[in-house]
């Protein structure tokens, strides 16, 4: 089903890429990551679509990582999630030029938002960031090879900002990078909106605007949909 008018779903909220007041936190990217960037922001591959497919499965995997941890506290005589209320919603903002996926996983705290996002643990992706001194044509190919994961939005966007809430943590987070050397980290001003699980938001790139069209991320969703049991929703856009 397509249709979001049935669940509840927190307010699509531009202003996440305003600019903030001055309680933020600065953090430099880890070496291997920095290099990923460059490598990402001055490459020519095109096939863009792998994006989707990477925060979709991100998604997917924070909904199994809450599922299990569910499981192992109704163990411990803890209650469960009503699994029915496990959803991915992806949505555009056209006005604002955003494409924004969000799921109701494990989500992340402060602490995991600055080290699952700022170094890498992946071997696929590590493997492909300490790759040195490769000629454009070879890093080419090492994107479609490895998959770059989540560094993968900054294919196609020019400021990525990760807004998240866990349950070990009181307060919700807003990630975010423009793809140079450091992202910042700030306490969500809007408050605990998402209870819990994360929102990537990808501010597209001019270059990028075919991922704000309903068909096309339709098309590319769909690669995606039948194999997995979650609900991944694709809000209609409004007549
Ligand atoms: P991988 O998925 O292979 O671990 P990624 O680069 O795609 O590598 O993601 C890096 C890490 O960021 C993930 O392992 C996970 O811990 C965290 N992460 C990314 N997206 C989400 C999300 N939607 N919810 C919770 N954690 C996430
Ligand atoms: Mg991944």
């Amino acid at each position: 089903s397509n249709d979001l008018d049935v669940v509840t779903h927190p307010k699509l909220d531009a202003s996440v890429f305003a600019d903030k007041p001055g309680n933020q936190e600065k953090h430099q990217f880890g070496a291997e990551v920095s290099r990923l960037l460059n490598m990402i922001t001055n490459s020519l591959y095109t096939d863009h679509t792998a994006v989707v497919r990477e925060l979709l499965s991100n998604a997917v995997d924070a909904i199994e990582k809450q599922y299990d941890t569910q499981l192992v506290k109704t163990a411990s005589g803890g209650e469960m999630d009503d699994i029915a209320n496990y959803k991915v919603v992806v949505e555009v903002d056209k006005e604002n030029g955003i494409l924004s996926i969000t799921d109701n996983g494990i989500g992340m705290t402060h602490d995991e938002l600055k080290s699952f996002l700022g170094t890498i643990a992946k071997s696929g992706t590590a493997e492909f960031a300490s790759a040195k001194n490769k000629k454009t044509n070879e890093s080419e190919t090492m994107i479609g090879q490895f998959g770059v994961g989540f560094y993968s939005s900054l294919l196609i966007a020019e400021k990525v900002a990760v807004v998240s809430k866990n349950d070990n943590d009181p307060k919700q987070w807003i990630w975010e990078t423009d793809a140079t050397a450091s992202f910042h980290i700030t306490e969500d001003p809007n408050g605990n909106t998402l209870k819990r699980g994360t929102r990537v938001m990808l501010k597209l790139k001019p270059t990028a605007t075919d991922f704000l069209e309903h068909d096309k991320l339709e098309k590319m969703m769909k690669e995606y949909f039948g194999h997995k049991r979650h609900r991944i929703y694709l809000v209609k856009p409004k007549t």
